[in-house]
C-alpha cells in the first residue's frame, strides 16, 4: 500500500542512482499498479570515482547506461538527464525554468525529490549538497512557477501551460509523515541500486547495510522493510 497511487509521477534527484536509493521501493510499487514514471536526474555523475583512470566523460556514459537499466528494472518509463555537472548543482533560476518545462510537458500528479532540509543524517554523514540543491530547485518549480502564467512565460508560448502538482514526497525527510511498506519489492530495490556497478565496491555490504537502514517494526509488530516520506497535499 501506498499513500497515494499517482498516474503520473515524477521523480527529481540530483544523481544516477539517487531515483533507487531515494524512492526505489514506492516506485517499484507505483509501476506495479500501473503508474507512468519519469526519472529527471540534474546531474551526469561525472565525479562519483576514485578511480585515477576514470575520465569524468566515460564516468558520465557508464552511469547514463546504469540509471537506464536501474529504471528498466523497476518498470520506469520515462529518463531524461540534465547533465549538469556533479557536485556543482544549484538552485539557480535557469534550472528552476528547466524543471518547470519538464513538469509542464509530463504534468505529473505526484512528485518526488529530496529534503532540501535535510543536512545531515544521525552524527556520521553529510548529506551531498547537490541533494539539497535538488531538492531546492524542485520545491522552487512546484511553487509557484509550474501553476502560475506569469512565470517563465516563454514556456507558455511553447505551448506548455501551468500545471500544479497536488502531491509531492520528500525522500529521506528530516521528519516523516508517511511510511510506505516497502517489503515486497525490496528485493527488486536492491536489484535495481546493484545495476549502478560503477558505483558499488562491496555489493554484499551495501545489501548488509541497506537491510538494516531499511528494517523496520511497523504498527502491528511485524518486521518490514520501509520507506519514509513527508508527503504534501497542495492546493
Ligand atoms: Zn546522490
Amino acid at each position: 500500500m501506498t499513500p497515494y497511487l499517482p498516474r503520473k509521477a515524477m521523480i527529481i534527484m540530483a544523481h544516477p542512482d539517487d531515483p533507487e536509493f531515494f524512492c526505489g521501493g514506492m516506485v517499484a510499487l507505483w509501476t506495479a499498479q500501473g503508474a507512468e514514471v519519469a526519472y529527471l536526474v540534474l546531474t551526469n555523475g561525472n565525479k562519483g570515482s576514485d578511480d585515477p583512470a576514470m575520465t569524468p566523460e566515460r564516468l558520465a556514459q557508464t552511469r547514463r547506461r546504469e540509471q537506464r537499466a536501474a529504471a528498466d528494472m523497476l518498470g520506469v518509463q520515462h529518463v531524461t538527464f540534465f547533465d549538469e555537472n556533479d557536485g556543482e548543482l544549484m538552485p539557480t533560476l535557469r534550472l528552476r525554468q528547466q524543471v518547470v518545462r519538464e513538469i509542464r510537458r509530463f504534468q505529473p500528479d505526484a512528485v518526488v525529490a529530496p529534503d532540501p532540509t535535510r543536512y545531515f543524517f544521525a552524527n556520521t554523514y553529510i548529506n551531498h549538497p547537490d541533494h539539497r540543491a535538488a531538492g531546492e530547485v524542485a520545491l522552487g518549480a512546484l511553487f509557484p512557477a509550474t501553476g502560475n502564467p506569469m512565470y517563465h512565460p516563454e514556456l507558455l508560448s511553447q505551448g506548455l501551460a501551468p500545471h500544479t502538482v497536488p502531491h509531492i514526497f520528500l525522500a529521506n525527510p528530516t521528519e516523516a509523515n508517511v511510511w510506505v511498506d516497502i517489503s515486497d519489492v525490496f528485493e527488486k530495490k536492491l536489484q535495481a541500486i546493484l545495476c549502478h556497478r560503477s558505483q558499488i565496491k562491496d555489493p554484499d555490504a551495501l545489501a548488509q547495510r541497506l537491510r538494516e537502514r531499511t528494517r523496520a517494526v511497523d504498527q502491528y509488530g511485524r518486521q518490514v522493510y520501509r520507506e519514509g516520506y513527508r508527503h504534501m497535499t497542495i492546493g
